[in-house]
Parts: C-alpha cells; sequence; structure tokens
C-alpha cells in the first residue's frame, strides 16, 4: 500500500461537478480517498485562457504501482471528456504550451518515491512553482516533506509566496 498525493483541475464548462466525479472515480478504482482540499478557483498558469482553473488536492491508500496510477488517472480523465486532440489543435492555434481542458489529473506524490522517466516524474516538477497547486497540498498535507527539496510543503508554499511577492514589489 503506498499513499499518493493527487491533484484533479479543469477549466471548461462546469467543472465542479467533473472534479466530484473524478474524486468518486478515484475512490472507486484507485483507492480510499483519505482527505480531500476545498476546490480552489485561480487563472490559468502558463498561458492566457478564458476561463480561470479549479482545482481539488487528495490523499488517497493505493494498491497500484506509480505506472499503474498514471495510467489509471490518465483513463479517469479520458472518461470524464478530457481530449488531447482537441487540446493539440488549440495548443497549435494559439502558440502557447498549455490549453484549456475539461480535467487534468496529476500525480503530486507517491510515497517518497522520486522518478523521472518521460512518462512519469515524481514528485510532479513544477509543483513548487505553483499556487494553485500548493494552496490546495497545504491544506491536506502541510507537513509533508518533499523528498528531494527537503522542506514541507508549507514551507515551499511560503517561499514561493515571497518570491511573488519580491517579484511584485519589483526587487527581483
Ligand atoms: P500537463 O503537463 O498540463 O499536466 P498532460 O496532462 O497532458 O499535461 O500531461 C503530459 C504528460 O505528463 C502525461 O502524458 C504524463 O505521461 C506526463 N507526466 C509526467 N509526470 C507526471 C505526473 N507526476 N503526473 C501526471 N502526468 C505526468
Ligand atoms: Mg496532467
Amino acid at each position: 500500500m503506498a499513499r499518493a498525493i493527487i491533484i484533479t483541475g479543469g477549466n471548461i464548462g462546469d467543472v465542479k461537478p467533473r472534479l466530484r466525479q473524478a474524486q468518486q472515480l478515484i475512490n472507486a478504482g484507485i483507492g480510499i480517498v483519505l482527505r480531500c482540499s476545498h476546490v480552489y478557483e485561480s487563472e490559468a498558469w502558463g498561458f492566457a485562457a478564458e476561463s480561470d482553473f479549479k482545482n481539488q488536492a487528495m490523499v488517497v491508500d493505493t494498491d497500484l504501482s506509480p505506472e499503474e496510477l498514471l495510467v489509471a488517472v490518465q483513463e479517469i480523465e479520458e472518461r470524464l471528456g478530457r481530449d488531447r486532440g482537441a487540446e493539440a489543435a488549440e495548443k497549435a492555434r494559439t502558440g502557447e504550451p498549455y490549453s484549456s481542458r475539461m480535467i487534468d489529473i496529476d500525480i503530486l506524490f507517491y510515497d517518497d518515491r522520486v522518478m523521472d522517466t518521460p512518462r512519469l516524474k515524481l514528485p510532479h516538477p513544477l509543483m513548487q512553482e505553483r499556487d494553485f497547486v500548493l494552496a490546495p497540498l497545504v491544506e491536506i498535507a502541510p507537513e509533508k516533506v518533499h523528498p528531494v527539496l527537503g522542506k514541507t510543503v508549507e514551507e515551499l508554499r511560503e517561499e514561493l509566496l515571497a518570491r511573488q511577492a519580491a517579484v511584485q514589489n519589483g526587487e527581483v
């Protein structure tokens, strides 16, 4: 049994019920959802989007291996309407690195496993740069120590907010 932390999100259509469905499918197909954050709303990160994103993080106990977990979350994405073809077309049209999506499910942590393969990177490599990840994560797992950075999730969020404030104040 491993403890994984997963984040769900989306910004197309009625996202909240879809996040609820994702949580139910995760609970039924991946493992018991032990803790679940509120739904957080934020502006799109890394690209210009028409609609804001909603995100929710959860702690899940699972018997799946990391690879099996990735396959399982991608199956749930597909079931909830994720259309990678449409997203690729939007990226090609806008030239942006990201696109709007119905549902995105990323694995943030899998116990303290560190992995770096083309298909799966653990912990998720950009979490420390993204407040839309850290804000819900702090709610459910503030004391979780990042196995590579050696800091708690709460410390990572404080550092990110301090960096963002310094940029806003013109200090960097
Ligand atoms: P995004 O980077 O916006 O989440 P996708 O959801 O399309 O984009 O994911 C792109 C690829 O990222 C997936 O096909 C998956 O193989 C890979 N990936 C690597 N590490 C992870 C992770 N920790 N969680 C989810 N996907 C991951
Ligand atoms: Mg993803």
